[in-house]
């Protein structure tokens, strides 16, 4: 088993989207698949939490 660890998050590709469920425009770092829905980060807590 190996132990690496990132030192420090480096600087994230980010892109633009919109929220699915708010409908706010936001910011993810991950492409946007255009046939699954993105939510921002509220959005995601709120899901996350099923
Ligand atoms: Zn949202």
């Amino acid at each position: 088993m190996s132990y690496r660890r990132a030192p420090r998050p480096g600087p994230r590709e980010m892109f633009k989207a919109t929220c699915a469920d708010c409908g706010k425009e936001c910011e993810v770092p991950f492409k946007p698949d255009p046939r699954r829905p993105v939510y921002c980060r509220d959005c995601w807590a709120k899901r996350r939490r099923y």
